[in-house]
């Protein structure tokens, strides 16, 4: 397949979740492949999200087991959190999976550059470190993105994302987070379920716009039962350090201030496209960075494509990974793909997590006008005998005119692995009376998908 004309058929920059895909596939149907990465292998799933994020998960949600643990006779008397022996192992296995991402590109005989790599032109990268230029026939943009901060914000310095917590020397006494979408979230009910004095301060009234309603209020109401301190309507005006130690006071334009020993942005994450030379080789972003791509993944210069956060779609792992495997199968398979979008499933791992496919309940009056709406709001039978109790929310959303579910919300334990089955469902288009056909699992939480009868009324259009 070489085409002696460059030096490689692929050049991938950015060996996470979708360029690591990408590359090995295309070099295992024949294609000359190097991937140079600036930091380590595994990108950001790996290093410094989803991976180290869910360990630090169950970490915190262990103090909430020895609770719950109580109410079924046991005694836990001295638990105690070691902040130091957690993280470390949490970064060893991290390192650990590092190493196979690198094992598995040299396995599929992609060459893996330690470097920095900008775009020169349509065909040629710059490796930085190295001082020299390589060429290839096709460039694969795969950079993921970097968090965000206010960097107008007086004080900025003394703040940190989500990329420095889980390097944290210690663990802080009191943290303070900004934002209100999935890692602001789901890090507040970490950091409170080990303990942390946690305060969320969101500039909206209810967290995780865009998510569903109930399952915004269920998160929304989760994170205050767990103790995070919930602050809306509001964001920060200034931080400031003290003196004598490395407590923050933190002031909010509302007039409340708040003293931390860390202060983090969670504000969103934007693609990571600044200083990679793509206007060398034609290649345009949006307005917010983004890398502008077809349905094939193509961007705007015919020989560079791009996948996963960098070009904005959908910001997961899981696409950013069908992304590069359509490229390959594109590109260098002969079967020419993008990558369906629709009704993709997905999890927020707030303490109880999210789980979600589909349309919410408002986008699907929006796009149909007429949906049933069948919710169940209950207490999991496993913590009918503790004292701290938990709820389960499940909601499906059903278009009226053929019964097909449409979307499909739940925030309780489990709710993630129960999504997943459930997405398989509402992806292929099933309607409530299938889920009704579909026999019990007893006793478990996710039976209430087959068992809800009734459509669920609006309290304002009940009678009586
Ligand atoms: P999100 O886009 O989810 O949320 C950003 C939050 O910050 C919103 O609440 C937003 O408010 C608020 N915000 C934005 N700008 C400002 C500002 N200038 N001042 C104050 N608040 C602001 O971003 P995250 O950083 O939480 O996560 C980034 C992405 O990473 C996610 O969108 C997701 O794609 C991915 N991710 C996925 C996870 C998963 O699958 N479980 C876990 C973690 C991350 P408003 O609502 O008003 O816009």
């Amino acid at each position: 397949m070489s085409d002696t004309q460059y030096d490689y058929d692929l050049f991938t920059i950015g060996a996470g979740s979708g360029g690591v895909r990408a590359s090995r596939l295309s070099s295992l149907m024949g294609a000359k492949v190097a991937i140079a990465e600036e930091y380590r292998p595994g990108g950001t799933c790996v290093i410094r999200g989803c991976v180290p994020k869910k360990f630090m998960v169950y970490a915190s949600s262990f103090g909430k087991g020895f609770k719950h643990a109580e109410g079924y006779g046991w005694s836990a008397d001295a638990v105690s959190f070691d902040w130091p022996t957690f993280r470390d192992a949490m970064n060893a296995e991290v390192d650990r999976l590092s190493g196979i991402y690198a094992r598995n590109l040299a396995n599929a005989g992609v060459e893996l550059v330690h470097d920095r790599a900008e775009i020169v032109d349509a065909h040629t990268v710059r490796l930085v470190k190295a001082d020299r230029t390589v060429t290839a026939k096709h460039i694969l943009v795969a950079v993921g993105g970097a968090p965000n901060k206010d960097w107008t914000l007086e004080g900025v310095d003394h703040t940190i994302t989500s990329n420095e917590l889980f390097h944290l020397k210690t663990l802080p006494e009191h943290i303070v987070i900004a934002g209100g979408g999935y890692i602001a979230c789901e890090f507040a009910q970490v950091f409170a379920g080990l303990g942390v004095k946690t305060c969320l301060v969101y500039r909206g009234d209810t967290v995780l716009r865009g998510f569903d309603e109930d399952v915004r209020i269920a998160v929304h109401e989760a994170l205050k039962a767990s103790g995070v301190r919930v602050i809306t309507d509001t964001v920060f005006e200034k931080i400031v350090k003290h003196e004598d130690s490395d407590m923050k006071t933190v002031y909010l334009t509302n007039g409340v201030e708040l003293e931390a020993d860390q202060v983090v942005f969670a504000i969103g994450r934007d693609p990571y496209t600044k200083d990679l030379g793509l206007e060398n080789a034609g290649v345009e972003i949006d307005d917010k960075g983004a890398i502008k791509v077809d349905a094939y993944s193509k961007t705007t210069a015919d020989s560079i494509y791009a996948v996963g956060d960098v070009t904005n779609r959908v910001n997961l792992t899981p696409v950013a990974i069908r992304e590069g495997a359509a490229f390959a199968d594109t590109v260098f398979g002969g079967k020419p793909r993008g990558y369906d979008h629709a009704t993709i499933p997905s999890a927020v791992f707030t303490q109880p997590p999210v789980g979600t496919v589909g349309l919410s309940e408002a986008e699907a009056r929006r796009e149909y006008g007429q949906i049933d709406i069948y919710k169940s709001i209950f207490t999991p039978m496993k913590y009918m005998l503790t004292e701290q109790r938990s709820r389960m929310m499940m909601k499906l959303v059903v278009r009226a005119s053929d019964d097909v579910v449409v979307g499909c919300h739940m925030v309780g334990d489990d709710s993630p692995e129960i999504i997943q089955a459930v997405g398989i469902a509402v992806k292929a288009g099933l309607t409530k009376a299938q889920f009704d056909d579909t026999c019990a699992v007893h006793p478990s939480v996710a039976e209430e998908l087959v068992t809800m009868k009734e459509k669920w009324t609006p309290p304002e259009l009940k009678v009586g």
